[in-house]
């Protein structure tokens, strides 16, 4: 019987030793020889016993990143037996708390460009007669109702992926064509600040995963790579073969990202200068965005960068196909880059 329950269940005597478990029991680390490691959870048992009271309560058990939330319910079992049922609902916890926090960075995200249309079109109002003045304060409010709109794409990018399960059922995406459009996108930006955007390395290859998402990753690290860039600069998008898995690799002369705070960036709403972002229009989620697309298209995305001399970012996908083991390999870092080269795996 014990068998066929979904949660963790175990038997406990009147000596409080435990007569019987589920394996799930077990791996949760409640038990020691036998005996319960938790006092809240042999404190209902004991109640239990004396009372004949069918129990239930939320428990946290362990301490630290490592601690377990529980439900815990707890029946008398005949005279002398008591039986207890236990859920992990960590993940569940997590989840929600992410939920939480996300939503109450949304809305704080959301007022600001909010605050500032409402603001200024007090201004323009109360400018009536000065149409220089409405002329400004119309085009301010252009650039923050842009933002605005930013925003809310990008956040309905995220909730979107965090849904999708991409592997189920995934295209094969031709990396040249993402690419280049990446490119194309960003063709106004980068000419405005002379900047040179090219591509480089293998062509042809295939990727497995979702090509909307893949296409959105890849642009939004070519975005930034302009973004973050002084004029005159070069920004280049290789891709490169490693093994089974394809590299995009995208590389800039720009203003670089301090080691500090390096692992902070894939965060959401993350901005290393939040009154430079402002003038930029970054909202913070374009690399939470990319992080998602790889979990999701199962590749990962690694980073590199040297304040003041540039960063390179690179997306990992797995290729649609094996690799091919008589070709040279093709890699787009020389061992002294290698060791100079601090990447770090995204969590
Ligand atoms: P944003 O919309 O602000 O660009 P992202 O999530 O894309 O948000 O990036 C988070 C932060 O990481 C940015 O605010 C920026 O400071 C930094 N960053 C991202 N890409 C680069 C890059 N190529 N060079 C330098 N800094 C970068």
């Amino acid at each position: 019987m014990l068998a066929v329950l979904g949660s963790s269940a175990l038997v406990v005597g009147d000596d409080e030793r435990v007569l019987k478990a589920s394996a799930a029991a077990y791996s949760m680390g409640l038990l020691a020889d036998d005996r319960f490691q938790s006092d809240e959870l042999l404190d209902l048992i004991r109640k239990t016993r004396r009372d004949g009271e069918v129990r239930a309560a939320q428990l946290v058990f362990g301490a630290g990143p490592r601690a377990l939330s529980l439900a815990a319910r707890v029946a008398p079992l005949g005279s002398r037996l008591v039986l207890v049922l236990i859920e992990d609902r960590t993940r569940e916890k997590r989840v929600d708390e992410i939920r939480r926090d996300f939503v109450a960075n949304v809305s704080h995200e959301l007022k600001t460009p909010v605050g500032a249309i409402t603001l200024l079109s007090e201004a323009v109002g109360e400018a009536a007669d000065d149409p220089e003045a409405v002329v400004h304060f119309a085009g301010r409010m252009r650039v923050e109702s842009e933002r605005l709109t930013r925003l809310v794409q990008q956040i309905i990018e995220l909730s979107r992926l965090q849904g999708d399960d991409p592997l189920d059922d995934p295209d094969v995406v031709p990396v040249d064509a993402v690419v280049e459009s990446a490119i194309d996108r960003v063709g106004v930006d980068a000419a405005s600040k002379s900047i040179a955007v090219v591509s480089a390395g293998r062509r042809g290859e295939h990727v497995l995963g979702s090509k909307s998402q893949i296409a959105v990753a890849i642009g939004n690290l070519v975005e930034n790579a302009v973004a973050y860039s002084p004029s005159q600069s070069k920004v280049t998008v290789a891709v490169a073969r490693s093994g089974d898995n394809v590299d995009i690799v995208v590389t800039d002369q720009g203003v670089g990202i301090p080691a500090r705070e390096i692992d902070r960036i894939f965060e959401r709403f993350y901005r290393l200068d939040p009154a430079r972002a402002r003038d930029t229009g970054g909202t913070g989620l374009g690399l939470s965005i990319v992080k998602h697309v790889a979990a999701t298209n199962g590749g990962d995305v690694r980073v590199w960068s040297e304040e003041g001399s540039g960063s390179s970012f690179t997306l990992r996908l797995r290729a649609h196909a094996p690799a091919d083991s008589n070709a040279p390999a093709n890699r787009l870092d020389g061992p002294n880059a290698v060791e100079k080269r601090q990447h770090l795996e995204v969590r």
